[in-house]
């Protein structure tokens, strides 16, 4: 019964991000966002990238920050080969991280936790086990700064691989690679309202895990597939603690789900 009422519970969040997904123009990830009980809230990101990816991580963040809703800075920054693997969520801040994940279907992966329409944490994977398809440099900069950008919130402008100019579509196309004004103007009204709680931290302590944290903290469960697209999927999980995990999947070249399109 227990695992049921779980079930169940992830279903009904996942069926209220599907179909706001789908049907929502204004492209916004359901309601999500991060609780703040004031304007132009700092929000902290960590960089557990290597230098490889340091350029792309820093044009999306400029291109980001230009947004009115936050002001990101980067807090800390831990690129050891085990945390960039195991990309721990910190409560309250943003990890953006890239490792040799697998061949496991995924190029970017974007994780948030919630409590109720509220992000409390978030992690921006690039998975460099696709290196032939990251060796294009439109699509290195496309996949972070639209991983990036669902930590905010977002969702896609499109899922059909048409461009609307912005990272937050599918297109290969070189105008596809940053934010537009779009963008910002639906993060400015997605912002507009005031909480009555802060969900980011900006707490020091909280940057760097423990050893026993670290191990403690295991790799966010993924859950069930509760929306299928043709280049991405979603999927979310109870994270038994009240919470729950909604990832968004870009779907690496060659894995596409070439059946939603019968
Ligand atoms: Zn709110
Ligand atoms: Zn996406």
């Amino acid at each position: 019964m227990k695992i049921n009422r779980i079930a169940a519970a992830v279903l009904g969040i996942a069926a209220v991000a599907t179909a706001a997904l789908t049907a929502n123009a204004s492209h916004s990830w359901s309601n999500y966002h991060w609780g703040r009980t004031s304007q132009n809230f700092p929000l902290q990101v960590i960089d557990s990238n290597t230098p490889d990816w340091d350029g792309e991580l820093a044009q999306t963040l400029a291109d980001w920050s230009q947004s009115t809703a936050f002001n990101l800075s980067v807090t800390g920054y831990d690129d050891s080969s085990r945390t960039r693997r195991r990309c721990v969520a910190v409560q309250g801040k943003i990890r953006s991280c890239n490792s040799t994940y697998g061949n496991n279907g995924w190029l970017g992966l974007a994780s948030i936790n919630i409590s109720g329409d509220h992000i409390t944490q978030g992690t921006s994977k690039m998975n460099d086990s696709y290196s032939a398809q990251f060796a294009v440099q439109t699509e290195r900069d496309h996949v972070m700064c639209q991983e990036i950008g669902h930590l905010f919130g977002l969702g896609h402008t499109s899922e059909d691989g048409s461009s609307q100019n912005t990272c937050m579509d599918y297109s290969q196309s070189a105008t596809s690679t940053r934010p537009n004004q779009h963008d910002y103007d639906l993060l400015v009204s997605k912002y507009a309202h005031l909480d009555s709680i802060n969900t980011y931290s900006t707490s020091s302590a909280a940057t760097a895990l423990t050893p026993s944290q670290q191990a403690m903290a295991g790799q966010n469960p993924m859950g069930v597939r509760v929306h299928k697209g043709v280049f991405h999927e979603v999927w979310a999980a109870g994270d038994g603690k009240g919470g729950t995990w909604v990832h968004h999947v870009t779907l690496a070249a060659g894995h596409e789900n070439t059946d939603v399109l019968n």
